[in-house]
C-alpha cells in the first residue's frame, strides 16, 4: 500500500484519442510540483497503463494511480468516480485538472459531488500559510486575482499552456492500481461517434506554445494565407479575431477571445488585429506579444512587447523571408 505525502497534490491527467498523455500534462505536473508532491491519476485502457505511468514520471509524477477506462461510451461520471476514489486514497492538499472541455466537466462534477470549492481557469497556483491558492487573470486580463478556499482542498482547473514550470523527472514513480466503485450516477452516453478528420499538421490552438493570429486587417480569406505562412515558418498554431471569423476568413474554431478560445502561449503574434478588450481577454496572458498594425494608436500596442507600425503585407513577407534565411 503506497503512502501519500501530506502535501500530495492530485493531478488528473488526460489522454489523447491516440492514447498518449495530453499536452497539458507537463504543465499540470509542473504546477503541482510548486505546491507539493504531484500524484497523477490516469484513467486509461489497461494496455496503456505502463507506458502512460512512465510518461507521467518523466513529467514529475512521484506516484501514479491508474484506473481502468471502463465503458468508453459514458461521459464524465466514470471519470468523476475515479477522481472521487483517488481523492479518498490520497487526501490531497488540492486537485488539479486541465481547463479543457473534459477537465472542466470532471472538475465541476467532482467538486459538486464532494461539496469542495472550485477555482476555474487558473493561470497559476501557489500556497500561503493557509493552504493552496489559485491565481486568475480576469476582466479581460485587466486584473489578477487570487482565490483561496475556506473549507476543504481546492479543485482547480488550469488554463492550458500557461504554466512554464516543469517538475523534475521521476525515474520510477510508484504505480498503484486504483479500484473504483461505480457510483451508479446517471451519465450521458455517446450513441455514435464520428472522428472529424483534420488535415492540418499545425499545433492545436488551445495549449499551443506559439500562435500567429490574424484580424480584419488581412482583408479577405485568400489574403489570410499570409497568417498561415508565418505560422508555418514558426511552427505555430493559427488564431483569429472575431471580426476575421465573422467575415468568413477562417472558421469559428480559430477565434481567440472572450467568446472564443482563451490562450496563454509563449509567443502571440497579432497581425491586423486592433486589440479590442474582448480579443485581449483571450490572449493577454501570453508571455511575449508581437503586433503588426498600420495604425500606431491601435490598442494592441498597449499590451505588445514588440510592435511594428506598418502594413502586414509589407512587413510579414519580409519577416517570413528573414526567418527562412535564419533557418538556412
Ligand atoms: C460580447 C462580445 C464578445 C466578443 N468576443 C470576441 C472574441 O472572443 N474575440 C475577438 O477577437 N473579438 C470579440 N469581439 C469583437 C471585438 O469587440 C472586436 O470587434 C474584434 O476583436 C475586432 O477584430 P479585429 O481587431 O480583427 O478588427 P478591427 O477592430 O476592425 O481591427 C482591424 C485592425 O487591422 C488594422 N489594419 C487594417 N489593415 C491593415 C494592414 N494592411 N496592415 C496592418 N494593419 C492593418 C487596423 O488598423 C485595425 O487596427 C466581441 C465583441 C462583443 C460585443
Amino acid at each position: 500500500m503506497v503512502e501519500f505525502a501530506p502535501d500530495a497534490v492530485l493531478v488528473v491527467l488526460e489522454t489523447t484519442p491516440a492514447g498518449e498523455l495530453a499536452s497539458s500534462s507537463a504543465g499540470l505536473l509542473g504546477a503541482a510540483s510548486t505546491i507539493g508532491t504531484p500524484v497523477a491519476l490516469l484513467v486509461a485502457d489497461e494496455s496503456r497503463h505502463d507506458a502512460l505511468a512512465a510518461a507521467a514520471g518523466k513529467f514529475g509524477a512521484a506516484s501514479v494511480l491508474v484506473g481502468h477506462a471502463g465503458e468508453a461510451n459514458e461521459l464524465t461520471v466514470p471519470a468523476v468516480d475515479a477522481v472521487a476514489a483517488a481523492f479518498e486514497l490520497v487526501r490531497p492538499a488540492a486537485v488539479l485538472l486541465s481547463h479543457s472541455a473534459d477537465g472542466r466537466d470532471i472538475a465541476g462534477g467532482f467538486a459538486a459531488r464532494r461539496s469542495l470549492p472550485l477555482a476555474v481557469d487558473a493561470v497559476g497556483v501557489g500556497s500561503d500559510e493557509e493552504g493552496v491558492v489559485a491565481h486568475h487573470s480576469v476582466y479581460g486580463g485587466a486584473y489578477n486575482v487570487t482565490s483561496a478556499s475556506t473549507f476543504g482542498p481546492l479543485v482547480i482547473t488550469v488554463r492550458q499552456g500557461v504554466i512554464e514550470e516543469r517538475a523534475q523527472e521521476v525515474a520510477e514513480p510508484d504505480v498503484s492500481r486504483l479500484s473504483v466503485t461505480p457510483s451508479g450516477t446517471r451519465a450521458a452516453t455517446i450513441e455514435s461517434f464520428e472522428a472529424a478528420s483534420g488535415s492540418s499538421t499545425r499545433p492545436e490552438l488551445r495549449g499551443a506554445a506559439k500562435i500567429v493570429a490574424g484580424g480584419r486587417g488581412l482583408g479577405s480569406a485568400e489574403k489570410f494565407a499570409l497568417v498561415e505562412q508565418l505560422a508555418d515558418v514558426l511552427g505555430a498554431a493559427v488564431g483569429a479575431s472575431r471580426a476575421a471569423v465573422d467575415a468568413g476568413y477562417v472558421p469559428y474554431a480559430y477565434q481567440v477571445g472572450q467568446t472564443g478560445v482563451q490562450v496563454s502561449p509563449q509567443l502571440y503574434v497579432a497581425l491586423g488585429i486592433s486589440g479590442a478588450i474582448q480579443h485581449r481577454a483571450g490572449m493577454q496572458t501570453a508571455k511575449t506579444i508581437v503586433a503588426v498594425n498600420k495604425d500606431a494608436d491601435a490598442p494592441i500596442f498597449a499590451i505588445a512587447d514588440f510592435g511594428v507600425v506598418g502594413d502586414v503585407f509589407t512587413v510579414v513577407p519580409q519577416l517570413i523571408a528573414a526567418l527562412k534565411a535564419k533557418k538556412g
